[in-house]
């Protein structure tokens, strides 16, 4: 589970080699250290790397014609302008689901036509202005589709689908398992009438041309994955057998591949995503139909980590405790789900170098004040001390982008970085961390007197 012996360091190019030298860098710098106690790191080359990697596998996985593929990045996982932009940058599209996210969407550059707008509660207002700016949208429902009826314009270019729910099952993280019977998202497929009611949607709107299904995601096996995507291929070829024209032109297969969170190399691999979905619906790939894809987390999680100081440690009932600043406002879901989100940790000295000290089980706790605040359980590291810094790895996906804003701490800055072949570390700025006087904005600071002016007699 350690990575930090320096007996254990991978070849110099690879993306786990790039850590140290950066980790390095940030203490030498004062980008990681007393007054930025906490920083998220994003691997510049690493990214492309990821993005070569799926573009690869799916132009292998095409037979002869090869379909029109756009891969659009889920922006929840990383919702981060610069991030974006190096996303678009890469041949991306975008994937979003609020308003927030169309914004900074189209904020980091992508044209209106790369980007598809999915959510469940999608208000009027929020499909009217996705319809006048040419995003692709994805109903969720029945409902959502009569509104569309009233709200498209004539002439609108954005391409529409119906989002179906394939119901194939759980994977091991019930929170993350989209494809389950009851699943708040899409139409239930196995639902008594739903496949009925489905093809007479599309019967009634020729300009319903897509299908969608997110099956998913961490913790579901990639064979449960293509069984969902299988089923809605199936579903569109019913569909367009039951119109006798081929109205579904497009199936976006969404995103939910999994990330193993234990260890530098990566598993699943788009290549063998792509080949158990070839396995498991072979017309996906012989040109009939345009994909759509809508991958985060395995995009980015391996593109990531999160460094935090150690501020002190301590013995508690015989166990060691490293108090650090990373805790739950930026490892949210492994504080809260310990079991389900592990993570890898690793252990530097104030110089920022791999440490090299005795082995003992510590708890590695955060900043936050509830009990529970501990990224790392009872963790074989070697033992940690005021000054150290701690890496918690394959953090690029849905960690420090998606901070949490308990006990009012800040959202930690996050910096992009490349290593050259002779080691060269170079930082570039994603986003400063919030400061005292945002915190306090956000805090209401400009209605400070309002609770008390009610009370005030009129
Ligand atoms: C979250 C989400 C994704 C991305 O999921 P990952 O597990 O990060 O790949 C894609 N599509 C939809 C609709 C989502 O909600």
């Amino acid at each position: 589970m350690i990575q930090s012996s320096a007996t254990l360091a991978p070849a110099p190019t690879s993306r786990a080699a790039r850590v140290a030298p950066v980790v390095r860098h940030a203490v030498r710098t004062g980008a990681l250290g007393a007054e930025h106690p906490v920083a998220g790191f994003v691997d510049v080359e690493g990214v492309r790397e990821s993005v070569a990697d799926l573009q690869a596998a799916f132009d292998a996985a095409a037979s002869g014609a090869a379909p029109g593929v756009l891969h659009t990045f889920a922006a929840k996982a990383a919702s981060l302008i610069p991030v974006l932009r190096l996303l678009a940058d890469s041949g991306m599209g975008c994937e979003v689901a609020s308003p927030g996210e169309l914004r900074i969407a189209l904020d980091a550059g992508f044209a209106p036509s790369a980007i598809v707008f999915d959510s469940p509660a999608k208000t009027r207002d929020e499909l009217r202005q996705a319809l006048a700016l040419g995003v692709a949208v994805n109903a969720d429902s029945f409902s959502e589709l009569r509104r569309v009826d009233e709200l498209r314009p004539e002439g609108c270019a954005s391409v529409l689908g119906l989002r179906v729910n394939p119901q194939v099952g759980t994977g091991s993280i019930g929170a993350m398992s989209t494809a389950t019977a009851t699943s708040k998202f899409g139409v239930p497929l196995r639902d008594p009438g739903a496949r009925e009611r489905v093809v007479r949607a599309f019967a009634e709107r020729p300009w319903l041309t897509r299908l969608h299904a997110h099956v998913g995601s961490q913790g579901c096996p990639i064979e449960l994955i293509a069984a969902g995507i299988a089923e809605t291929y199936r579903l569109a070829e019913e569909i367009n057998a039951t119109l006798g024209v081929r109205q579904v032109t497009s199936i976006d297969i969404g995103g939910g591949l999994p990330v193993n969170f234990d260890g530098d190399e990566v598993r699943p691999t788009f290549a063998e995503y792509a080949r158990a979905l070839r396995e498991a619906v072979p017309g996906l790939f012989d040109g009939s139909y345009a994909l759509v894809t809508e991958f985060g987390r395995s995009l980015l999680a391996k593109n990531g980590f999160i460094a935090a100081l150690v501020e002190y440690t301590k013995d508690a009932g015989g166990r060691r405790v490293a108090i650090t600043h990373a805790g739950a406002q930026v490892a949210t879901r492994t504080v809260l789900m310990p079991d389900a989100w592990p993570l890898r940790v690793g252990a530097f000295d104030a110089d920022g170098l791999p440490k090299d000290a005795p082995v003992l089980p510590q708890d590695v706790a955060g900043p936050c004040c509830f009990a529970g605040d501990v990224v790392a359980h009872a963790r074989e590291l070697p033992e940690l001390e005021e000054g150290d810094i701690v890496v918690l790895y394959d953090t690029g996906a849905y960690y420090f982008s998606t901070p949490w804003a308990y006990n009012s701490l800040p959202y930690p800055a996050v910096h992009g970085y490349t290593v050259s072949g002779g080691g060269e570390v170079r930082l570039a700025p994603v986003r400063p961390a919030q400061t005292l006087d945002e915190i306090a904005a956000a805090s209401g600071l400009a209605h400070a007197g309002a609770l008390t002016g009610l009370l005030a007699p009129a």
